[in-house]
């Protein structure tokens, strides 16, 4: 007797071991989980059923009663385990894992699967009346209701397979492979016993799906990484999201920002009565602020992405602090406060770093000092060391202002933190030191600071960068201020400038601010309109705008390129989508330069005199 149920024994030892795993290890809760637990179950009394009936038929066979109990318990476990599984195999096809609606929805979609539910309803209640005979040694069944446990097993592998191929849901090629293999050997199993009634492979085979199934999607480790890969997906995608959205805010804050520093800026306001004046000066701060603003988040959202990058070159770092103390000076102008810059070490001449990256983080420490500091002194010390082919470089921004206190050390480096200590009235956004931060991080240098409340604060920063010329600065504070551009402005009466944007305020703004250098501005209001112009009239320079309806600034500069062989006029891109790599990506398209709005009057000087070749 034992010989016939080794299988089922050692069938039944192996699930209950497998049930113990699982039902102890942590699981998510889907409603294809819920189901295969109703599997794990039903093979588990599957086997008992089937290890009762052969055992009560070899010891009792004169008790009738008790057997045919446990193989009609075991017909309809066999019966409730093919639906579960069905079930389960579209369960797992469907994309809401844990809707109950929508699976109802996916499931009965398929009028076929809507027929074997009834027909296995049906079959459940009509396996108590089909009849059946038994051998007792071996233990074989014969008669109505195996017949029919075939008949139903063929027609639920056709369901599936053609499911399968019809009907791929949510599955990828990988899992439909093994969906695909558990089909198979469950098909296998009932033609196994098919071939040898004396077999009873059944209820062992079954087990064997249902272990199968455990092992290749129903191990918990294994649903986690699906949920992880699935979350990060999803993460990526509302990444991407929030980047473009951030991108088309950013686009449409500078656009009218555009309009706002650049008129108030070119109003003449020497002859206007004083407080007519003083307003156009606090609508164009109101202006810078709500552009560092946007500058700020735009900033915060490339470093979370991981977005910012190096742009490594050879720079002057005399510059950068030429142009630094003239920014202070204004920003100190009405307030009794005395700029000092100390220097200790040789600075080489030229340095190889990111420029741009470099000027942010000590502007933005100076320009918190001058911020925090109400009468004193700021003091930039800078000391340097070579050490081989790498400047070390270390600058302290000292301050006599209102201090940090203790209690408040460990917010200072935090988003959108402001600590509160009578600055009710300076402007910020709590964002400028956790930018500069991660400018630090990117260029491998690091941040500290030391502060004592109401007396002063000094934030040191420090960072290597490569030497590009080694010959060394005498005396850092003799170096001319950069001029700025409303210094000087070159005549441009003998050239011809195209301005292209689909937005009149825009082009007003702009032509406002060349008018100053007496430039001939021609205007197009669309790239066609840009096109038809250059068809007649040569122009030395175009301003072309990037996003315009019916064509845009690419397709434009594409035609113009295309239409005139060996076209030579600059055309210089003039947006406000100013996200990370956006200049790299506009001077691969062809442009020869980039300039984002609200303009820089700087950079604009900066364009015109390379394009125009001015000295
Ligand atoms: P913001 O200046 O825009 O508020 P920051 O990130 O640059 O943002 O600075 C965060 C906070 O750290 C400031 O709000 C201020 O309270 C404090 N802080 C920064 N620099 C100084 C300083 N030099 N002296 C005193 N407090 C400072």
């Amino acid at each position: 007797m034992y010989d016939t149920m080794k299988l089922e024994i050692c069938s039944l030892i192996y699930i209950i071991i497998l049930q113990c795993i699982y039902f102890v290890k942590r699981k998510y809760n889907f409603i294809e989980s819920k189901i295969y637990k109703i599997l794990l179950l039903l093979t588990t009394s599957l086997l008992v059923s089937d290890i009762s009936a052969i055992y009560f038929s070899y010891k009792y066979p004169e008790n009738e009663l008790i057997t045919s109990v446990f193989i009609r318990i075991y017909f309809i476990m066999v019966i409730i385990w093919s639906l579960a599984y069905l079930g389960y195999v579209l369960v797992s096809k469907s994309k809401d894992k844990n809707d109950y609606d929508s699976i109802i929805k996916f499931i009965l979609a398929k009028k076929t699967n809507l027929i074997y539910v009834v027909f296995s309803l049906l079959t459940i209640i009509g396996s108590f009346f089909m009849t059946y005979t038994h051998d007792i040694i071996p233990f074989v069944l014969e008669g109505e209701i195996i017949s029919y446990i075939y008949i139903m097993s063929t027609v639920i592998t056709m369901i599936l397979l053609l499911s399968l191929v019809f009907n791929k849901g949510s599955m990828d090629v990988e899992k439909s492979f093994v969906v695909l293999l558990s089909i198979l050997l469950y098909f296998a199993s009932f033609i196994l016993q098919a071939i040898i009634p004396s077999a009873s492979v059944i209820s062992s085979s079954l087990c064997l799906v249902t272990i199968f199934i455990y092992f290749t999607f129903e191990n918990p480790d294994l649903k986690y990484i699906d949920e992880l890969d699935d979350l990060r997906n999803k993460a990526e995608i509302a990444n991407n999201a929030k980047t473009d959205f951030l991108a088309s805010v950013s686009h449409e804050i500078r656009t009218p920002l555009n309009a706002i520093i650049g008129l108030s800026e070119s109003i003449p306001t020497k002859d206007l009565p004083k407080d007519v004046a003083e307003d156009i000066k606090n609508i164009n701060n109101a202006g810078s602020i709500l552009l560092e603003i946007v500058n700020n988040i735009l900033d915060i959202t490339k470093v979370e992405e991981g977005k910012m990058t190096l742009n490594n070159k050879p720079y002057s770092l005399a510059d950068i602090i030429s142009e630094l103390t003239s920014l202070v000076n204004v920003t100190i102008s009405e307030k009794p406060i005395k700029f000092n810059i100390e220097t200790k070490g040789n600075i080489p001449t030229k340095l190889i770093g990111d420029e741009v990256k470099v000027h942010q983080v000590l502007l933005n420490l100076l320009s918190n000092a001058c911020k925090y500091t109400k009468k004193g002194t700021i003091t930039l010390n800078i000391d340097s060391k070579i050490i081989g082919d790498k400047c070390n470089l270390t600058f302290k921004v000292i301050d006599t202002g209102i201090g940090i206190k203790r209690s408040d050390y460990e917010k200072i480096f935090q988003k959108f933190e402001r600590l509160d200590q009578g600055q009710k009235n300076i402007e910020g956004t709590g964002l400028g030191l956790v930018i500069t931060k991660e400018l630090l991080n990117l260029m491998g240098g690091k941040i500290t600071f030391d502060s004592v409340y109401q007396q002063g604060t000094t934030f040191t920063v420090s960072f290597d960068q490569e030497i590009a010329d080694r010959t060394i600065i005498t005396n850092l504070q003799a170096f001319e201020p950069p001029k700025t551009v409303l210094d000087e402005h070159f005549d441009g009466s003998q050239y011809n400038i195209l301005l292209v944007d689909d937005n009149l305020l825009n082009i007003k703004v702009a032509e406002k601010i060349l008018k100053s250098y007496n430039f001939k501005i021609t205007t197009a209001k669309s790239g066609l309109e840009c096109l038809n112009l250059t068809k007649n009239q040569k122009f030395d320079l175009i301003f072309l705008d990037h996003m315009m309806p019916e064509m845009d600034g690419i397709q434009t500069l594409y035609n113009l390129k295309s239409r005139v062989v060996g076209f030579t006029t600059p055309v210089v891109v003039l947006t406000a989508n100013a996200i990370e790599g956006s200049k790299e990506k506009y001077l691969k398209e062809g442009f020869c330069d980039y300039l984002s709005k609200p303009i820089s009057q700087k950079e604009l000087d900066r364009i015109l005199r390379e394009q125009l070749h001015i000295e």
